[in-house]
């Protein structure tokens, strides 16, 4: 996830100030480098830097281009880490074509090999460069601009958003597919951008882009058509934000918006990874075999990201693959047996952990094999371990971590099956139906963001005196996980435990006054059901999250959240979706500092 944004107007001055405050409203979607491309007289002028806009301001203040039309980028690398040679924009061998993407050109690798083959030299590692060479080759066979932007885009799989301008003409070419592009228009100036803050200070008439539209935008004017050519007539529509809360894109909180975020950012972490109609699952630096090595796997993770990994060990040991999670805080004392058939994967959002960061420093001295699990591309935990899996769910500002556990767990998904297919030669029974259940996550997601009764359960139980999470075997760890987000938002009394230990020592706890929030995927749900008998025994009301399919479920409880019906490993990651807006709105009702909790960092940097 990154911001992209164009400015077209007149050849006055204005072009730059308008494009460096879209990329500073559009910093909260990436700020691991930023640039712009002007067009000043004649072809594109292009600055750029890794870091955030500051330094790009620092540039740009000792030589301000003029110039009316130009494009800005700030970065979330996706693809090479943040330096400057790959901060957007990105030009061809000529630099009369310059580009800012957000998103993954999928085939990136076998578009560079053939530009390569024609003679194209680049200078980055992302795979945004290829499309301006592409667009190259089309200009020098003939094509003009418009023609040109077309075929290359029909050329590209994957999901994007890009502008493009050329020396040829005062002209934006922009389009989108599967993400965001929004249209400004302010009198006869536009604005193309990622989101409609970037231009909040200009303008709040905007016309919202439909995936595949092209729009060609030049002062005075502009078209949108179908990717084959033919005109749409999309309408102009006022928005009414409040610039300041703009960055919550109308939510009242950032973690809201990034709970409504999940179907996108489990598009994108899952995208040219699984397919599930053949069950092959790609990669892209563990291609098959990478793993054949491995004798067992640790986890080292802190928080939410622990709660990640303990279904990552748990998709691993149902794989055949010995698998076990530790506190990265603990994992020094704990001493576990290493070497180098070891290996010992950091989940870590950020990647700057310090705990975890910790933990892998003492794995790689004892021999093993280090795989970061983040969020960050160029964070110190992706560049001290050996390898790192990048996660993909777009920058998260709420300290309380919501859309990247769900990643996570997807991640570690399909990590646990590249690594249990690579130690035993074999794919596990049923590796089709979950990759099938996967795939269908962003839908299911959205079908709960849509008809969820979360508030009205947390207004029900607000007055509660503790609140009691229970679930068993692969969702035992969203029972945590449920309990901590309770906790570190609403400030209320919250405990998880597996279903099964309730009768050991917590059920002491339970009375008509602690709701018990039991979870339920289809699998040993009988046992649960019991331990949910047991809770109800003592007065206690329960809550369960499960799908329609538990009749008999419901039949016990007293409010049911439900969940859309799925494979028993995958329904963790639907519960845990209501669990998070149960917190919510548990926090939200009693007015509480939710994106920024008390005593909390998103960040963790101390041991
Ligand atoms: N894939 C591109 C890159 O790594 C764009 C990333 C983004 O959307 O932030 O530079």
């Amino acid at each position: 996830m990154c911001g992209i944004i164009a400015r077209i107007g007149g050849d006055d001055d204005g072009a730059v100030d308008e494009l460096l405050t879209g990329l500073e409203n559009l910093e909260y979607r990436g700020y691991d480098s930023a640039g712009l491309a002007i067009k000043n007289g004649g072809g594109p002028e292009v600055f750029k830097r890794e870091g955030k806009i500051s330094r790009l301001k620092d540039v740009l203040a000792d030589e301000t281009p003029d110039g009316g039309l130009g494009i800005g980028h700030t970065r979330w690398s996706t693809h090479g880490p943040p330096t400057d040679a790959n901060a957007h924009p990105h030009t061809d061998c000529t630099g009369d074509v310059a580009v800012v993407h957000n998103g993954i050109v999928e085939n990136y690798d076998e578009l560079k090999a053939e530009l390569r083959a024609d003679g194209h030299e680049f200078e980055s590692d992302t795979d945004t460069e290829v499309i301006p060479h592409l667009v190259e080759e089309e200009l020098a066979e003939g094509a003009d601009p418009e023609t040109a932007f077309r075929r290359t885009i029909e050329r590209l799989s994957g999901s994007y958003a890009v502008a493009m301008i050329t020396d040829r003409e005062h002209v934006v070419y922009a389009t989108r597919r599967g993400s965001p592009l929004v249209l400004g228009v302010d009198g006869g100036d536009y604005f193309l951008a990622s989101d409609v803050p970037a231009f909040l200070d200009f303008t709040d008439d905007v016309v919202y882009l439909d995936d595949g539209d092209v729009v060609v935008v030049e002062p005075d004017d502009y078209r949108i058509t179908t990717p084959d050519g033919e005109a749409v007539d999309r309408t102009v529509r006022t928005v009414e934000w409040d610039p300041e809360d703009a960055g919550k894109g109308g939510y009242d909180h950032y973690m809201l918006k990034e709970i409504h975020e999940q179907p996108a950012a489990l598009r994108q972490t899952l995208r040219g990874r699984a397919d599930p109609a053949t069950g092959d699952i790609r990669l892209e630096d563990f291609p098959a075999g990478s793993f054949a090595d491995v004798d067992r796997v640790q986890f080292v993770a802190c928080g939410t990201s622990y709660h990640a990994g303990l279904v990552g060990a748990q998709f691993l040991s149902d794989g055949g693959v010995p698998a076990r999670t530790f506190l990265a805080s603990e994992y020094a004392t704990a001493q576990p047996p290493v070497d180098e058939r070891t290996l010992v994967v950091g989940v870590t959002q950020s990647g700057e952990t310090a705990d975890t960061l910790s933990a892998l420093r003492r794995a790689n001295a004892s021999g093993a094999a280090t795989l970061a699990v983040t969020n960050v591309v160029g964070s110190t935990a992706a560049r001290e371990c050996d390898d790192a899996l990048f996660i993909r769910a777009g920058p998260e500002i709420g300290v309380a971590a919501t859309k990247t556990f769900s990643s996570q767990v997807v991640s570690l998904a399909l990590l646990g099956e590249r690594v249990a297919r690579d130690v035993t030669g074999g794919r596990s029974e049923d590796a089709r139906e979950r990759l099938e259940a996967l795939s269908e996550l962003p839908g299911h997601v959205q079908q709960i963001l849509d008809y969820t009764s979360a508030r009205r359960v947390a207004e029900k139980y607000r007055d509660a005196e503790a609140y009691f999470f229970i679930g068993r075997g692969a969702v035992r760890p969203v029972a945590l996980e449920g309990a901590l987000k309770f906790k570190e938002i609403s400030y209320e009394h919250a405990e998880g435990f597996a279903a099964g230990e309730l009768k050991h020592g917590p059920l002491a706890l339970v009375t008509p006054e602690t709701p018990v929030f039991a979870v339920f995927t289809g699998r040993n749900d009988e046992k649960t059901l019991g331990n949910v008998k047991e809770a109800q025994a003592r007065g206690a009301p329960v809550v369960a999250v499960a799908s329609r399919e538990q009749e008999a479920v419901a039949q016990y409880a007293d409010e049911v959240l439900t969940i859309p019906d799925t494979h028993p490993d995958v329904a963790g990651v639907l519960a845990n979706v209501q669990l998070q807006l149960l917190s919510y709105h548990a926090a939200d009702l009693l007015d509480r500092a939710i994106d920024k909790p008390r005593n909390l960092a998103k960040s963790v940097t101390v041991e």
